[in-house]
This record gives structure tokens, sequence and C-alpha cells, in this order.
């Protein structure tokens, strides 16, 4: 029954990834799981829909993997915001702080039309950082976002408070 499937049983922390003393939760458990995947995504697209989206936008990479199956889900389109010259064509893109130096994303120029609703998705809010500067982007091409959503929130972090829209994530960690 999807409706009782705890996603938490599905996701892994492993301790000492990328770096030693960082907890990194791993989704690779939850996405190889076919109805605890399907489950996922079906709550988020209730998140998701009030917010009346004309497009979805996910971060690269675990982001494309939440926001593309979803916004096939919702019959949408959907947008990559991606690590720098990875897109062709004319992009944008805005540089953002991370604890240690800077990150930059990019997306092309023309994916949203001026007042597009694009609701943004990543796999996980840790200080809201790459999530705050997508939503900058998104509204830098001319999108107007409602809301933004990921299947993990590291609510410790306050990563929330960085950000200027409703945001809800599926799990949260204390
Ligand atoms: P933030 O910018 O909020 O500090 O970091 C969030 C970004 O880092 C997301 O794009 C996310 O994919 C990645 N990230 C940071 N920590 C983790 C983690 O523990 N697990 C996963 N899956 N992604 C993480």
């Amino acid at each position: 029954d999807p409706n009782t499937i705890d996603l938490r049983e599905h996701i892994r922390g492993i301790p000492d990834f990328p770096k030693p003393g960082i907890l990194f939760y791993d989704i690779s458990t939850l996405l190889r799981h076919g109805p605890a995947w399907r489950a996922a995504m079906a709550r988020l697209a209730a998140i998701v829909r009030p917010h009346r989206p004309d497009l979805l936008a996910g971060i690269e990479s675990r982001g494309f993997l939440v926001a593309a199956p979803l916004a096939l889900e919702l019959g949408l389109g959907f947008i990559m915001l991606r690590k720098p010259n990875k897109l062709p064509g004319l992009t944008i893109g805005l540089n953002y702080a991370l604890e240690y130096g800077t990150d930059r994303i990019e997306m092309q120029a023309d994916a949203v039309q001026k007042g597009q609703r694009v609701v943004l998705l990543d796999d996980l809010l840790a200080t809201g950082g790459t999530m705050a500067a997508g939503i900058n982007l998104l509204r830098q091409a001319g999108a107007v976002v409602p809301a933004a959503a990921s299947l993990i929130e590291l609510t410790f972090l306050g990563g929330r408070s960085r950000l200027d829209v409703p945001f809800e994530a599926l799990i949260a960690y204390e």
C-alpha cells in the first residue's frame, strides 16, 4: 500500500562521505525500490500540484531524478539547472557561495516565458544555498517561483530560512 510506505526506511546515512565527518543521506536505495519511489513521487505531486506550476525545474544532478518524473506525472515540462558549461545555446548563470568557495548554476536563457510559474525541486535541502540560487536564477529568466520542494530536509541547518518561497520536504532529519 503506497500510503503506508515509510520513506525513511529507504534512505541510508553514509558516514564520512564525501569527506570525513559528513553524514551523507543516500537516495540510491529509495530510487532502486519501485513502490517506494513511486510513493515518493505521488506524495511530491500532491505537494506541488496546488501551486499550479506551468513547468518544473530540477538542479543537477539528483534534482533531475526528482523533477523529471514528477513533471511527467503532472503532465508538465521540465527545465534543467546545470553546472557551468553543460548547456548549449544562450545561457544565464548565477554564482553562489558555498561553505568553502563558490559554485555556479546555469540554465538556458529561453527556458521560460516571462511570468511562467516554475516549481523548483532537488533531492535534499541542506544549507539552502543551492535552492536559493536556483530560485533566483529562475527569476532572472523571468519565472515566477511559487514554491520549492525536496525529498529530504536537514532541518538542523535551517536552510528553509534562506528561501523566500513556501518549501516542503517529504522527510526531515533533525
Ligand atoms: P545546500 O546548498 O542546501 O547546502 O546543499 C544541497 C545540495 O547538496 C543539494 O543539491 C544536494 O543534492 C546536495 N547534498 C548535500 N548534502 C547531501 C546529502 O547528505 N545527501 C544528498 N543526496 N545530497 C546532498
